[in-house]
């Protein structure tokens, strides 16, 4: 087999470049897997831009990307679940397996965690990448690669909703519509929730939100509370699931989550809260809870992709080949405001292996 590898180094601020680089060498429990499609994650520009997310600071030159999906071309001597032709996404963490977070079943905790793209760790926008076994899960044969990339970001959405512990006829508030706000939107909705509301200041973003799924959407520049007091007959809603996680989102969240309600929050926009409104919070009995990324959800977020209750495709902005690469961060970093998410699919990506 004369196949080579290339991948997408970050050598400086907003400069990306591609190099070749050798196949990587397969251990026992890993298969080599030829990437099909991958996400730019807002994390991704973010580094792209400032070389650093608080204490994760990059080394040039650095690899980003971390959601995505591709097909199994090679197994290793000990790997028994995957098979060569399998289409795999990819879960970015690796845990270590034996501290206390790990054994106790909160793997997203993990201090040792090896995460994608997350310094000092490279990421994956390469063509042919090593992966544990254990962190591929297997694609139905309705579910493309590019939606097998969307598997990371809908994994945050669906943790927030479970959380959040939204059932069916619940009313939902949704702060902000942006990847995280919106996949968050699709999982509320696949749990039943019959009232989902999303609020955003970017009009485009709401518009897509009422294309997708939601119920109503806010303009939060205008008054929000008296427009979702007005939706819930003044009520509140049941659970709050704020994607921004800002000061002000928070207050909020106090404001319009009822009476013994659930807030989560999801989004990190600031380091410290302030001006929260502690009077509601005791009056109120709320249960506030916070969510780091997510744990074993893999195989729940693809059966709910499959199984058609998340219109994922409907998120992706701007589709781009793996050459466009450096064309697919710079358009995400200039467009923020149009910018949804944007996604890289490799050429002949669906083509059987050996083809
Ligand atoms: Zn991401
Ligand atoms: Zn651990």
């Amino acid at each position: 087999m004369s196949i080579k590898n290339r991948a997408f180094f970050l050598t400086a601020s907003k400069q990306l470049e591609m190099r070749e680089i050798p196949i990587p060498k397969i251990g026992p429990k890993e298969v080599l897997v030829r990437m099909g499609a991958i996400g730019v994650c807002g994390s991704d520009v973010h580094y792209y831009s400032h070389g650093r997310i608080g204490d994760f600071v990059v080394e040039y030159p650095f690899i980003l990307g971390h959601e995505c999906a591709g097909t199994v071309v090679e197994t290793g001597a000990e790997v028994t679940k995957l098979h060569v032709g399998d289409r795999v996404a990819l879960e970015p963490g690796i845990s270590c397996g034996t501290c206390e977070m790990c054994r106790t079943g909160h793997y997203n905790l993990c201090p040792d965690v090896i995460f994608l793209a997350t310094p000092p760790y490279n990421g994956c926008l390469m063509e042919y990448i090593a992966y544990p076994e254990n962190y591929a899960f297997k694609l139905p044969d309705n579910m493309t690669l590019e939606q097998g990339a969307l598997v990371e970001p809908m994994a945050i959405g669906v943790n927030a909703v479970l959380t959040g512990k939204v059932k069916a006829g619940d009313s939902v508030l949704i702060i902000g519509a942006g990847c995280i706000g919106l996949v968050t939107m699709f999982a509320a909705k696949s749990s039943g929730a019959s009232t989902i509301i999303v609020s955003d200041i970017i009009k485009l973003r709401l518009d897509t939100a009422l294309k997708l799924g939601a119920s109503h959407t806010v303009d939060s520049r205008g008054d929000i509370v008296s427009e979702v007091m007005k939706i819930t007959n003044g009520r509140g809603v049941d659970v709050v699931l704020d994607c921004a996680g800002f000061s002000s989102t928070v207050k909020l969240s106090m404001q319009l989550v009822r009476p013994n309600g659930r807030v989560v929050i999801v989004g990190m926009g600031e380091d410290q809260l302030n001006d929260i409104p502690l009077g509601l919070l005791s009056t109120k009995e709320v249960e506030i809870t916070s969510i780091f990324r997510y744990k074993n959800l893999y195989p729940t977020t693809i059966s709910l992709i499959a199984g058609g209750l998340a219109d994922i495709n409907g998120i992706v902005t701007k589709r781009f080949t793996f050459e466009q690469t450096a064309e697919a961060y710079s358009s995400a970093y200039e467009n923020p405001s149009e910018t949804v998410k944007n996604i890289i699919i490799f050429e002949k990506a669906e083509e059987k292996v050996g083809a």
